[in-house]
């Protein structure tokens, strides 16, 4: 090489950017789509996976898939919005790979009502299944990185509707913007004195159970979303994937109180 002074980013670093293997990573709604998605695909790049739900049965199936695809993962049934429940999760994690590298929060519900019909029962239920139960999740795991000493990465699955209102989405709309500001109140908690960086993915509608009916190309829904969405299509499960990774990667090392858009361009027109 001349003697002019040379880049400082070497071949090991790049190479290493996208690596989890040997990571511990609990991942929360690994019965869901996204938390589906995300379990399989850190299991396909050898990170040592906690899939967690309330759901035994999906929970074997999501096992299943992640074992057959050749992934180490253990199983931990949990409400999230239980302390005491999600605790265990921890300590399983803990006793069966010896601490935790990585968080993705994937779990998640809606159920929407216009506030006129809605009760505060079933507002308080969506702030718990969306706020609550991610505050509970961040905090037990954040105390164990902290202890460990190692730093970490902590995914919040959030939505495009943490940044805009919509109608029948004052319990969603509501919880999703809160989280989006505790992922950054966490990131200033947390990264320089920790090493732990935490950031918020936001997607706007990817195939799911409950969203299968939007991607009925007939369907005035699907009409007015295309109309919006500059990528010319709704999201399936394996476009989550890459954002998911890379956020629990060393490749998102610098980024942290991040709310990253993985919305096809909805936010962007
Ligand atoms: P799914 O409906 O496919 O899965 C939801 C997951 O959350 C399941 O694992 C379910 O597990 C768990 N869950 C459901 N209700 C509750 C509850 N009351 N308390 C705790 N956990 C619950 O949804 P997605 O995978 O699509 O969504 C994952 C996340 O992404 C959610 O936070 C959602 O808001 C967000 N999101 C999704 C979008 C999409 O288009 N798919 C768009 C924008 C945001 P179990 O019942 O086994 O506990």
């Amino acid at each position: 090489m001349s003697d002019t002074k040379k880049i400082d980013v070497s071949r090991d670093f790049v190479d290493g950017l996208f690596d989890i293997k040997g990571k511990v990573a609990i991942v929360t709604g690994a019965t869901g789509a996204l938390g589906g998605a995300i379990a399989v695909a850190y299991g396909m790049k050898d990170a040592k996976v906690v899939l967690t739900a309330r759901n035994e049965e999906r929970l074997a199936a999501v096992e299943q898939q992640v074992k057959y695809e050749g992934g180490d993962c253990i199983v931990v049934p949990a409400d999230p919005s239980d302390p005491v429940a999600f605790a265990k999760v921890i300590a399983a994690a803990k006793k069966a790979y010896g601490g935790i590298d990585i968080l993705a929060v994937a779990h998640g519900y809606n159920h929407p009502q216009n506030i006129l019909e809605q009760s505060v029962e079933d507002w308080s239920y969506i702030m718990d299944a969306d706020l609550k139960s991610v505050y509970i999740v961040c905090k037990q795991v954040a105390e164990e990185m902290a202890k460990a000493g190692k730093g970490g990465k902590i995914v919040v699955v959030s939505s495009a509707r943490s940044k805009m209102g919509m109608a029948g989405y004052t319990g969603y709309c509501a919880s999703k913007g809160a989280a989006d500001l505790m992922v950054q109140s966490m990131a200033c908690d947390l990264s320089s004195k920790y090493g732990i960086n935490v950031n918020s993915i936001n997607p706007t509608v990817f195939r799911s159970d409950l969203t299968e009916w939007m991607f009925d190309p007939e369907s005035a829904v699907y009409k007015n979303f295309l109309k919006r969405l500059p990528i010319g299509r709704l999201g399936e499960p394996y476009d989550f994937v890459g954002m998911a990774i890379f956020l629990a990667s060393p490749a998102s090392d610098f980024l942290t109180g991040g709310n990253y858009d993985a919305t096809g361009g909805y936010w962007a027109c």
